[in-house]
């Protein structure tokens, strides 16, 4: 339907997005490129979650952990999809999203930051991943600016990196060229299932109605005050508190600390096309505070000047904190509610949204329109009711 003539609380969309994070508007962009009228409804501006404060690092090898071998699968699909991805934005926007292919060196400064980088680099070698170890000087020689007392590193050839914001704003404008409407600076008020489709009440407005709509809502997926959405169907995601630092080379281009992104046990530094670089992050249980901390910028800069001295030579620019959506198993909870399938979930994407996008967009944006995703990662890992226990009765969906 032409969206001119659509009629508010009449004419229904084919889906509402809840949640204009980077995963929302993935998927909204996904989803009308297949041919479907899309709504995305956020409660504040486009990007003012997570998804504007990440660092932005697309590294399925560097984050690869013991244990999390599903994620690690679902994520190097994404990356691997990632500068198609990208082309295809720029192509539909003009604008760049600040994909870069980098590189990432994780630097050891002390026998037990090496044995510990060096046990990561078997678990890439156990799982066929890309790395490399390599000495202080070779380290010295792909990065210059390397405090001198290294230990050696790590070397993760294939990681890359974007601009999370640029992200943000190309795939907004993507969204405009397509017709998809986004309806900032609205909570949902209510939402109803019924024989017709999805009920979202808005305030001070007719009521959008759907055939579906996909909860995308970053950490406030699982928000106990969000009374919009009834309990049982909130999904099982908590707040991680991040905080990050911004640092700015001046002029732009002149003083690039580092070509690769620098990882440290306790710190990364970013590099962005400009010279500026962006030093993340902490990892906080608490809750939905989002204030910026002196102990963690004193924490992130102190880290980051340890392995590269001269970032004290560019200009501080300001820190951020975000939340990301955390789930028990560090996964995304991606599909349909079993009991409920007209609620389908893209959320829980914790330290990885970013990475994730293109292939969160890529399915949830295939099941809506009843196709199997051309995916060779079992979707079964990431089901949005993996964590409640049949026998759960306060979870049983009454709605
Ligand atoms: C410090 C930090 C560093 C990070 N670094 C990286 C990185 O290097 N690489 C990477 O891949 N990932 C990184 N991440 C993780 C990444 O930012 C998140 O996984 C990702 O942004 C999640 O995207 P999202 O769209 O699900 O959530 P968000 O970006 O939080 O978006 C959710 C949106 O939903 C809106 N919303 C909430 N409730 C409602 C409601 N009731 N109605 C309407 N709208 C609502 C919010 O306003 C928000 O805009 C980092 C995160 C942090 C905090």
């Amino acid at each position: 339907m032409d969206d001119e003539k659509r009629n508010p609380g009449v004419d229904p969309y084919d889906v509402i997005v809840v949640g204009a994070g980077v995963i929302g508007l993935s998927v909204a962009w996904c989803a009308a490129r297949k041919g479907l009228a899309v709504c995305v409804v956020e409660r504040s501006e486009p990007g003012a979650g997570a998804s504007s404060v990440a660092a932005g690092m697309l590294a399925p090898v560097g984050e690869a952990s013991f244990g999390e071998e599903a994620l690690l699968e679902l994520s190097l699909a994404s990356h691997a999809i990632w500068p198609e991805f990208s082309e295809n934005l720029s192509a539909a926007t003009g604008l760049e999203t600040g994909f870069l292919l980098l590189g990432a060196l994780h630097v050891a400064f002390d026998g037990d930051e090496a044995a510990e980088m060096q046990r990561k680099g078997d678990l890439h070698e156990r799982l066929g991943l890309d790395s490399s170890w390599l000495s202080p000087d070779r380290c010295r020689e792909l990065e210059p600016r390397l405090a001198p007392n290294l230990v050696g590193g790590l070397y993760v050839p294939g990681d890359s990196a974007a601009d999370p914001r640029q992200l943000v704003t190309a795939l907004q404008a993507a969204l405009h060229s397509e017709g998809v409407e986004i309806v900032s600076n609205t909570v949902p008020s209510g939402c109803g299932f019924g024989d017709s489709g999805v009920t979202l009440e808005i305030p001070d407005g007719a009521p959008l109605l759907a055939k579906r709509m996909v909860l995308a809502a970053g950490a406030w997926s699982g928000d106990p005050e969000s009374a919009w959405l009834p309990e049982a169907l909130r999904a099982e995601v908590r707040p991680v508190k991040g905080q990050i630092v911004e640092l700015a080379a001046e002029p732009p281009h002149s003083h690039p600390v580092a070509e690769r992104i620098v990882c440290g046990e306790r710190f990364y530094a970013v590099p962005r096309s400009d010279g500026s670089l962006v030093i993340g992050a902490t990892v906080e249980e608490k809750g939905f505070d989002t204030g910026i901390t002196a102990g963690a910028v004193h924490e992130l800069l102190r880290e980051g000047y340890r392995a590269l001295p001269d970032l004290a030579e560019l200009r501080f620019v300001g820190a951020r904190a975000g939340l990301r959506p955390a789930t028990p198993d560090n996964a995304p909870l991606l599909g349909s509610n079993p009991i409920e399938p007209r609620l389908l979930y893209a959320t829980g994407h914790f330290r990885n949204g970013i990475l994730l996008a293109p292939v969160t967009g890529e399915v949830i944006a295939s099941l809506l329109v009843d196709e199997e995703p051309d995916l060779q990662v079992d979707l079964d890992l990431f089901r949005p009711d993996r964590f409640i226990k049949p026998s759960d009765p306060s979870k049983a969906v009454t709605v």
